[in-house]
Formats: structure tokens, C-alpha cells, sequence
């Protein structure tokens, strides 16, 4: 079984970004949009900047009050788009109740949607056109699988969550590198039997899942879930003990999608569309 190490995969693909950047003749700019006070979201917000950071990428961090109107947002993001000096922006989710996070991603600049969730980004990539960015995390992961020279093409997918962040482009970008996907979601009936079936395998659910021997022998499993368990710590959507003995590769939590979506990030964050 092999330890599909995303980690220092992520310092090699920042290393290149730095070196992208230098030869870049406009300076990129990445903004980034922090509305409210969520802890969590100060924290990832704060990582993007200091990636940026290392690879030479000038960030600035936006922070918004709680209360600010749908109207007033999506004027701060007009403003952004029209703004020359700005090459990318992204809007870190999530937004505040009384917000409707899919007005605010459809005002963003298609050419400056580093996350690459606006519906032209979206549609480009479901049409199979080229999108200005892919999503990051998607993006990280077929990095990752290139990495280790895993085929894609002809290969069983099987991703387990239907987000538009996660699960929904990974599908979309396996497709387009000739994988038969299958999707799952929470009206999936017979998970077991599904995931049984897949040479590669992703779980982005947020809960623990993929437990026990489900996985296919000698099969790929990239593991995109992160959250805390009942003691606190860092865990991810597969049973990583059990399910390493058959598995051929997976990715640990931490250290597997999670720094290749902050690397991915920077990648799209280093391109510029003026
Ligand atoms: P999300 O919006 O939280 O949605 C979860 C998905 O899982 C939904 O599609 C849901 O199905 C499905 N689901 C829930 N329970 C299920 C069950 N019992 N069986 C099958 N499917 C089930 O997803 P997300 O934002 O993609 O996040 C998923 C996880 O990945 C979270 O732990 C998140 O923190 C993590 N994440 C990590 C990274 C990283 O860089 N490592 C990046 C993004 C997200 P329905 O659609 O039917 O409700």
C-alpha cells in the first residue's frame, strides 16, 4: 500500500507556482472576501494568505461586518472585477443567512474565479470547454493521481459526495479524463455494493464512511473528508487502518487533500486573465 503523500507533493507544486510567478510580467493579486466573524473561516482565510505569501502572491483579506447587504456585496465585488490591480478573487464561504452565496459567486468575474464556482467556470467545464480555473480541491487531487502515474482513463470512479465544491467537478473532471463515474449521496441506496466496484474511490462526505474492507483490493482511495472526532482530533471520511490493508493507495488525513487544495489554490491564484 502506498501513501499517496499530498503534503509534499503541495511543497513541489507551490515551488513551481513561485517560480511561475516570477516570470510572470503582471503582478498577480489575489482578494479575498471575509464576511463576519466565523472562526473557522478567519482560519482558512488566513492560510490562503500566508501561502500566498510564500510564493509571492500578493493577497489582501477584504473583512466585512456580519450585517452587510446582499446589494452592498455584490457592489464590493463589482468593484473588484472592474479593478485591474486585482487578478483574482474568491469569496470565502460561508456566507451569512440572510446572504444567497450563489448571487454573490454569479457576479464574480469568470476570468478572476479562482475557486472556479461561477455558473461560466462551471458550465465550461460540464461542456467540456476549458474553464478559466478548476475548482481546487478536484483540481488537487487529479494532480495527485498524475503524481503517482495512476491511470484515469477507462478506470471505475466512485465519489461519494455531491457538493459543487467537491464532489460534483470531481466528477465532471474524472469524466473528462475518460473514468466511468459513479455517484453517490445520501439517497444512495447500497453504498457498499458501489464502492466495492471502484479502482479509484473518493469520499467527500464528512462523516466516517468508508469503513472496514468496502474498498476494492490494490483500489485508489483519496480520502477528501476532514472533520474532528469525538476526542478532538483531525480525522477524515475512511477508516484508514482497515481500509489501508486492501486498498493499493490513499491519502492520510491530514496530509493528503488538504494541502494539495491550498497548492491547487495557488496554482489557479498565479494565473492571470487582464
Ligand atoms: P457537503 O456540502 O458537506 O456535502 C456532503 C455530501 O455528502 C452531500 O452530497 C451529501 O449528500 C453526502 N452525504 C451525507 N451523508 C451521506 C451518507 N450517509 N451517504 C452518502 N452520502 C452522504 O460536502 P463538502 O463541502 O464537499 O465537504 C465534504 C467533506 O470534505 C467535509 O468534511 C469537508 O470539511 C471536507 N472538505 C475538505 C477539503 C480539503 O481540502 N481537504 C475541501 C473541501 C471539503 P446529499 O447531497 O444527498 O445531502
Amino acid at each position: 500500500m502506498i501513501i499517496l503523500d499530498g503534503k509534499s507533493l503541495s511543497l513541489k507544486v507551490l515551488e513551481k507556482v513561485k517560480k511561475r510567478v516570477e516570470t510572470l510580467s503582471v503582478e498577480p493579486h489575489l482578494v479575498v472576501i471575509l464576511v463576519g466573524d466565523n472562526a473557522a473561516s478567519k482560519i482558512y482565510v488566513n492560510n490562503k494568505k500566508k501561502a500566498a505569501e510564500k510564493v509571492g502572491i500578493r493577497s489582501t483579506i477584504i473583512e466585512l461586518e456580519e450585517n452587510i447587504s446582499e446589494e452592498e456585496l455584490i457592489s464590493v465585488v463589482r468593484k473588484l472585477n472592474d479593478d485591474d490591480n486585482v487578478t483574482g478573487i474568491l469569496v470565502q464561504l460561508p456566507l451569512p443567512a440572510h446572504i444567497d452565496k450563489n448571487k454573490i459567486i454569479t457576479v464574480i468575474s469568470p476570468k478572476k474565479d479562482v475557486d472556479g464556482f461561477t455558473p461560466e467556470n462551471v458550465g465550461r467545464l460540464v461542456t467540456g470547454l476549458e474553464p478559466y480555473y478548476y475548482p481546487a480541491t478536484p483540481q488537487g487531487i487529479i494532480m495527485l493521481l498524475d503524481e503517482y502515474n495512476i491511470p484515469i482513463e477507462g478506470a471505475e470512479a466512485v465519489i461519494i459526495g455531491r457538493s459543487n465544491i467537491v464532489g460534483r467537478p470531481m466528477a465532471q473532471m474524472l469524466l473528462r479524463r475518460n473514468a466511468t463515474v459513479t455517484m453517490c449521496h445520501s439517497y444512495t441506496k447500497d453504498i457498499e455494493s458501489k464502492i466495492k466496484t471502484a479502482d479509484i474511490l473518493v469520499s467527500a462526505v464528512g462523516k466516517k464512511i468508508v469503513r472496514c474492507k468496502m474498498v476494492k483490493k490494490n483500489s485508489v482511495v483519496i480520502d477528501v473528508g476532514i472533520f474532528r472526532d469525538t476526542n478532538g482530533k483531525i480525522t477524515g471520511d475512511v477508516d484508514f487502518d482497515y481500509v489501508s490493508s486492501s486498498a493499493g493507495y490513499i491519502t492520510p488525513v491530514p496530509g493528503g487533500v488538504g494541502p494539495m487544495t491550498i497548492a491547487s489554490l495557488m496554482y489557479n491564484s498565479s494565473k492571470v486573465y487582464l
